[in-house]
C-alpha cells in the first residue's frame, strides 16, 4: 500500500520538476519542494513506525535529523507557494500580513527546532511535527481568509493543508490512544495518504492555473491581433474613401491628380488629353425627382459613361489594382474625367463628340423618358499644362466655355481663360497687399467638447480687394504658394496673430491660436528661427501656438518636412494635421510625425448626421487619433445635432459656423465677452449645457 503512495508521489514529483524546468515556472518548482518534503516526512514516519513494531520501542526515541528539519521546510515552502500565487491587491493586504507573519514564525520556529536538535534530539523531532501540524492549520486558516475575501482560487490549497493537518492529527491521536476504534487504519498509511492527496491537489490546482494563464496569454495575443487587424482595415477604408468619390465610388480628384502627375513623371505617354465631362442638367433631375432618385440616376449614368470609356482604345487607366480598376474619375459634383492618349486634335474632337452623343441617349427611369445634357472640356498635356492640378483647372475653363457657347466640346486656349487676367493682377498685388497691411485676420473659435470652454481660435486671412471685392484665401493662398510670396505672407500673419494674442491676454483671454502654414514654409530652413524670433519680440509663449499643416504639405518633401516639424516641436509649438481624410490619410506614416492634433476635414463633418459613410469616417478617425494619443478637432460643425453627436463620440474640440463664423478681432472679443450665449444661436434648442463662463481661462488643449 505504502509503496503505491510513494510511487504516486514520485510520479507527481517528476511531473512538477519537468514542468518547472520546461516552462521555467517557479510555482511548479516550489510545489515540487512542498510535495517532495511532505512525502519525505510521511515516508520517514512510516519507516520509524516499522521500527516501533520491529524493536518494540517508542517512535519518539529515534534520533532522525530528517524528521526534525523537513517538516519546517515543508511549511516554509508551502507558505512560499501560497505567497507566490496570491495577488497583492490592497484589499488583501491584511491577509498578506498574516501570511508573512506565518512565514516568519515558521522560519523562527524552524531555526529553534534545528538548534534544539543538538541538545534535545527527541524533543526537537516532536516539536518539529507539532510545528508542522500547527503550521498546516495556520496556513489553512490564512488561505481560508483569502477565500472569504473573494479570492476563490485558493480553496484547493486551503483544503490540501487541511487534509495534511487531519492526517497528522489522526496519526498523533492513534499513537496516544492505542485502542481507538478507528485505529484499524494504519496511522502511517493515513499520513502517507494525506500527503499524497495534498500533493495531488496542489499539482492539480497549479496545472489548472497554468492552463488559465496560457489561455489568458493566448486571448491577449488574439485581442492584440484583432486590434491590429481592425486598425489596418480601418486605415485601408480611410485611404480608400479619401481617394474615391462618396457617391459613385470612382477615383476622386486627389487620386486623379496623383495619377496624372505620375504619368507625367514616368514620361511613358508623351501626349495625352485630360477630358472633363459634365452632366449639365443633372440638378434638374435632383430638383424634380428628389435626391434619392437623383443618386440612382447618377449611378446609372456613371455606369453608362464607364462602359463607353472602357471601349475607347486609347483610354489610360486611372486606377488599376487587383481590387479596383477604373478608366473614369469623379471630379467634384457631376463632373467626370477621362485620360486619353492622343496625337491629333481633330480625331480627339470626333471621339469626344461621339462619347457625348452616346452619353446623351435618352433613358427610361421609373416609367419616364429622361434626356441627358452633357458637355466636355479638354486640356492637353504637355501643350496646355505640365501638372495635374493645372490640367484639371484648364479643362474646367474649357468646359465652362463649351457650356456657355453650347458647343458640347471645347479645347482649352489661354485666350479663352477669363481667370488669367484676374490671376495675374492678384499675383501682382499680393505683395503690396501684405506690405500695406490690407490683408486682415479673422478668428474662428474652437470649444472643448468636454466642458464647452473656448480653448482656442483658428486664424484665417481675408483679402478685401478694391476691385474684386472679397477674394477667398482658397484663391490667393495657392497663388502665394506658387510664387514664393507665401513666406513673407506667413510671417506677416504670424506677427499680426501674435499681436492679437497679446491684446486678447490684456482682455483676460488666454487662448491658444491656430495658424495655417503651407508646404513651402516647412521647406524653409529658417522658418523655425523666424517664428521663435517673432514670438520672443512679442513675448509670446510658443506652447500656446498651434500650426496647422496638411498631409499634402508634409508629403511634398517628407524628410525635410519631418526635420522642420521636429524643430518646431522642440520649440514647444504644437502641430496639427489639417483637412484630415482628404489627403493620404496614411496613419502608419502619421505615427511617425511629431503632431499633437488632427483636424477632421469639414467635408466629412458638415453632413455627418445624415450621411452614415461620413459618420463612419469621423468615428474611425476619432478612434485612431485617440489610439495615437492625438487630440481630435472637428471643423465645419453647422448644426446642434452634429455638435451633440461629436460630443457623444468623444471628439475633443469643435469648430464651425454653428459655434461661430470667422470674425474680425473686435467682433471676436465681443463674442468672447458674451459667450456662451451665442452657442446654439442658429438652432432653436441645444442639448449641451454651456458653462456660465465669460472669460475663458485658456485651458490647455486636451
Ligand atoms: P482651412 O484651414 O480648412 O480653414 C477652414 C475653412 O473652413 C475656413 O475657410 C473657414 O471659414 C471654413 N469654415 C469654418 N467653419 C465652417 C463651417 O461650419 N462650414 C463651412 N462650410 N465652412 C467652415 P476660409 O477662411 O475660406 O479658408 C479657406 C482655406 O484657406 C483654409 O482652409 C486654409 O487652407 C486657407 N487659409 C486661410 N487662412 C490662411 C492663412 O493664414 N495661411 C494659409 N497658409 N492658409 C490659409
Ligand atoms: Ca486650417
Ligand atoms: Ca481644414
Amino acid at each position: 500500500m505504502a509503496s503505491i503512495f510513494i510511487g504516486f508521489v514520485f510520479a507527481l514529483l517528476i511531473y512538477n520538476l519537468l514542468l518547472a524546468l520546461n516552462g521555467k515556472s517557479l510555482p511548479f518548482a516550489v510545489n515540487a519542494l512542498v510535495g517532495g518534503s511532505s512525502a519525505l516526512v510521511s515516508t520517514l514516519v512510516h519507516n520509524q513506525w516499522l521500527n516501533v513494531y520491529q524493536h518494540q520501542a517508542p517512535w519518539w526515541q529515534a534520533q532522525d535529523l530528517g524528521l526534525t528539519v523537513i517538516p519546517p521546510l515543508l511549511l516554509l515552502s508551502g507558505a512560499w507557494l501560497a505567497r507566490t500565487l496570491l495577488p497583492t491587491t490592497e484589499q488583501l493586504q491584511h491577509q498578506h500580513r498574516r501570511l508573512s507573519q506565518l512565514l516568519v514564525g515558521t522560519g523562527l520556529g524552524s531555526i529553534l527546532v534545528i538548534v534544539m536538535t543538538a541538545w534535545f534530539p527527541a524533543a526537537a523531532q516532536t516539536s518539529s511535527l507539532l510545528l508542522l501540524g500547527l503550521g498546516s492549520c495556520g496556513l489553512c486558516i490564512v488561505l481560508w481568509q483569502f477565500y472569504r475575501a473573494g479570492h476563490q482560487a485558493v480553496l484547493p490549497q486551503a483544503v490540501s493543508w487541511l487534509i495534511l493537518a487531519c492526517g497528522l492529527l489522526y496519526f498523533t491521536i492513534s499513537l496516544a490512544v492505542a485502542d481507538l476504534p478507528i485505529s484499524k487504519l494504519s496511522p502511517d498509511n493515513v499520513l502517507l495518504f494525506a500527503s499524497a492527496v495534498q500533493f495531488f491537489m496542489l499539482t492539480l490546482m497549479l496545472t489548472r492555473r497554468s492552463q488559465q494563464i496560457d489561455q489568458q496569454k493566448y486571448d491577449n495575443l488574439r485581442q492584440q491581433h484583432d486590434v491590429v487587424v481592425q486598425l489596418k482595415s480601418a486605415e485601408a477604408q480611410l485611404v480608400h474613401r479619401a481617394l474615391h468619390s462618396r457617391t459613385t465610388g470612382l477615383p476622386n480628384r486627389t487620386l486623379l491628380k496623383e495619377v496624372i502627375d505620375q504619368i507625367i513623371e514616368q514620361g511613358k505617354v508623351p501626349e495625352f488629353a485630360f477630358v472633363l465631362i459634365s452632366l449639365n442638367n443633372f440638378h434638374e433631375f435632383n430638383k424634380t425627382l428628389g435626391h434619392s432618385n437623383g443618386d440612382a440616376i447618377l449611378y446609372l449614368l456613371t455606369e453608362r459613361l464607364l462602359k463607353i470609356s472602357e471601349q475607347i482604345p486609347q483610354v489610360l487607366p486611372i486606377e488599376s489594382s487587383e481590387e479596383w480598376s477604373s478608366t473614369l474619375a469623379a471630379v467634384e459634383g457631376v463632373n467626370f474625367a477621362l485620360l486619353i492618349e492622343h496625337s491629333d486634335s481633330e480625331s480627339l474632337n470626333l471621339l469626344i463628340r461621339s462619347v457625348i452623343e452616346q452619353l446623351e441617349t435618352p433613358f427610361e427611369f421609373d416609367h419616364l423618358m429622361l434626356d441627358v445634357d452633357a458637355a466636355a472640356g479638354i486640356a492637353l498635356f504637355p501643350k496646355d499644362s505640365q501638372n495635374g492640378e493645372h490640367l484639371i483647372r484648364n479643362a474646367h475653363v474649357a468646359l465652362e466655355m463649351a457650356v456657355n457657347t453650347n458647343t458640347k466640346c471645347a479645347f482649352y486656349a489661354p485666350d479663352i481663360d477669363p481667370y488669367n487676367s484676374r490671376r495675374l493682377s492678384l499675383l501682382a498685388e499680393l505683395r503690396s497687399a501684405i506690405d500695406n497691411e490690407i490683408l486682415e485676420l479673422y478668428f474662428q473659435p474652437q470649444i472643448s467638447l468636454r466642458d464647452q470652454q473656448v480653448t482656442s481660435a483658428e486664424v484665417l486671412v481675408r483679402w478685401l480687394h478694391p476691385e474684386y471685392g472679397f477674394v477667398s484665401p482658397e484663391e490667393f493662398i495657392p497663388l502665394a504658394e506658387k510664387t514664393g510670396v507665401i513666406q513673407p505672407l506667413t510671417y506677416h500673419i504670424c506677427r499680426q496673430a501674435f499681436g492679437y494674442k497679446k491684446a486678447l491676454e490684456k482682455l483676460g483671454y488666454f487662448l491658444h491660436l491656430s495658424i495655417n502654414i503651407s508646404a513651402r514654409n516647412l521647406l524653409d530652413p529658417g522658418f523655425k528661427n523666424r517664428i521663435c524670433e517673432l514670438a520672443a519680440e512679442l513675448d509670446i509663449n510658443l506652447r500656446e501656438i498651434n500650426l496647422e499643416l496638411t498631409e499634402t504639405a508634409v508629403m511634398t518633401d517628407p524628410d525635410m518636412a519631418l526635420e522642420m516639424m521636429a524643430q518646431l516641436n522642440s520649440a514647444g509649438i504644437q502641430l496639427s494635421i489639417d483637412d484630415f481624410g482628404t489627403g493620404y490619410s496614411c496613419l502608419s506614416y502619421l505615427k511617425k510625425l511629431p503632431v499633437d492634433e488632427i483636424k477632421i476635414d469639414r467635408s466629412f463633418v458638415m453632413d455627418m448626421v445624415n450621411n452614415e459613410d461620413d459618420q463612419m469616417i469621423v468615428r474611425t478617425t476619432l478612434t485612431m487619433g485617440h489610439n495615437l494619443n492625438l487630440a481630435v478637432v472637428a471643423e465645419g460643425i453647422e448644426n446642434e445635432d452634429t455638435l451633440a453627436t461629436l460630443a457623444k463620440m468623444g471628439c475633443d474640440l469643435a469648430q464651425g459656423y454653428h459655434i461661430a463664423r470667422p470674425m474680425p478681432f473686435d467682433a471676436f472679443a465681443d463674442w468672447l465677452a458674451s459667450y456662451p450665449l451665442q452657442l446654439g444661436a442658429d438652432s432653436a434648442s441645444h442639448n449641451l449645457s454651456a458653462t456660465g463662463m465669460s472669460h475663458s481661462n485658456g485651458s490647455k488643449r486636451p
